[in-house]
Formats: structure tokens, sequence, C-alpha cells
């Protein structure tokens, strides 16, 4: 990127541009060239924009009164914009102003908060496309090994939520094989894959949403409560255990990601 990509513009501030000569072009150098002028009113309106507080979005003043304030002329206020501009200081909007840019990175992690919530959010909903009704079925099912292997996994899974510190990374693989147990309970290997690339897809996206405060505590009573209704073998229960707790969780991670989107915008 070019710094001053404008040729130079006669700046009203300086009269002696017409003086110059071979000679005395270095002395007149830091006056003269464009660059400098440009420089100094680019750091004057970068210093007027912290005075007057304004934030990324507000509006500066109009090109007219902000010569007046600066104390330059127009020509130049426009080259100074234009490279502020580039710089992604500020942002012209034809016919509406200029105003303070919102970061380039800000936009970057708005639009990436945003494209992780939509993933997030079709995520869960074929979680509970797949999981409510596998959790049904493994209630309904007589895989007493399977069932053996869910309530191990979950033993496991509470072990290492007592433990200090708690090794999250350890607490999302536990707690996705728990959900894999309760799969395979229901006895449908076509389920059990199509969940292992989702599950997969939610531990390589997104960090496990265990680590939200107080989530940790209801959801190991939702994980109780889904092996509950499958020792009892109560598929209604059990559909609904399951069906709570992945809306809990997806309710956990969207307002995660809706807090950190607020975040950006503070
Ligand atoms: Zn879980």
């Amino acid at each position: 990127m070019t710094l001053h990509p404008q040729p130079f513009v006669p700046d009203g501030t300086s009269s002696v541009v017409g003086m110059k000569t071979v000679q005395s072009k270095k002395m007149w150098e830091p006056v003269t060239q464009p660059g400098h002028i440009s420089d100094r009113i680019e750091r004057q309106i970068v210093e007027l924009l912290a005075a007057e507080q304004l934030r990324p979005g507000d509006r500066l003043p109009s090109e007219r009164q902000l010569a007046i304030l600066l104390g330059v002329s127009r020509p130049s206020l426009r080259e100074a914009v234009k490279s502020l501009e580039a710089h992604g200081r500020l942002d012209v909007r034809h016919g509406q102003g200029v105003f303070v840019a919102v970061p380039q990175s800000q936009t970057n992690l708005r639009a990436a908060l945003l494209a992780q919530k939509v993933t997030l959010a079709e995520l869960f909903a074929m979680r509970e496309v797949l999981e409510v009704p596998a959790a049904g079925w493994a209630a309904s099912a007589t895989d007493h090994h399977a069932l053996s292997a869910a309530r191990e996994a979950l033993e496991e899974l509470d072990v290492a939520e007592s433990a200090s510190p708690v090794d999250f990374k350890d607490l999302q693989r536990l707690d996705s094989a728990f959900h894999m147990h309760v799969v395979m309970a229901a006895g449908n290997r076509f389920l059990r894959q199509t969940l292992g690339v989702l599950q997969d897809m939610m531990a390589s996206g997104m960090e496990t949403t265990l680590v939200i405060p107080g989530r940790l505590e209801r959801s190991r009573i939702e994980h109780a409560a889904i092996l509950t209704a499958l020792t009892e073998r109560n598929e209604r229960k059990a559909r609904a255990a399951a069906s709570r707790h992945i809306r809990n969780a997806r309710t956990a991670a969207l307002r995660r990601i809706e807090d950190e989107r607020r975040r950006t915008e503070e």
C-alpha cells in the first residue's frame, strides 16, 4: 500500500512553494512535501478523534468545518482523509460523510463469530435430531453391555469434573464418549457413524460449553437424568432428558458467542 498515492496538491498553509529552487529544495522539503503535510494533518485528525472521543461508527464534522477546525486547506484535508481511509482509520461514505472506521480486525472477528453462531446452531440442531431418538431407542433396547459402557463413561466424566484443576479438553472427550455410548446402546450403526462425524466437528470447531460458568454442574445433573431414564428403560424420559441436555448446551454455546459479539461492539 502506498502511503501517499495522490499527486501533490498545493496547500494554502505553504506559501513557500513558489520560492523553491534546486538549492533550497532540501531546506523546504519538510514543508512543501505533500506527504509531510498530509502526515501532519493525519496526526491532527487522529488527535481530534481522541479529543472529541469519537468512536468507531461516529461521524466526523463536515469537510468545510474540519478544514476550519484544523486550519488547513480542503484539498490537503481530502488527501489526509484518503490516506487515513487507506489505513483503515476512516470510512468515507459518499453522500453521507466521513466516519471513524470500525477496525478491520473487529469486523473480521464479528464475521467469524456470526459464522460460528450459524455453524453451532446447525450442529446442535443435528444433535437434537439424532440423539433424542437415539436416547429413546437406547432406553427400549436390551443392550446391557452398551448401557454399562455408558454408565462407566459417565463415572469417568464425573471423576474428571471433580478434578482440580479441571482439564476441559479431557472433559470434552469424555462428554463426547458418554453420548457416543448412548447412541451405541440404541443399536443403529448408521446413526452411530453420523453422530461420530458430528461429534468430531464439534470437538474441532469449538471449546466445550462446560467451560461456561455453571454449565458443568447443570450438565452433570442432565447427564445423570439421561442415564437414570436408560436404566429405568423409560423411553419417554430418556428422550426428554436428552432433549433438555442438548438444548441447554446449545443455549449456553450461543449465548457465549452473543456475549463475545457484544464485546466487539463496546
Ligand atoms: Zn453432554
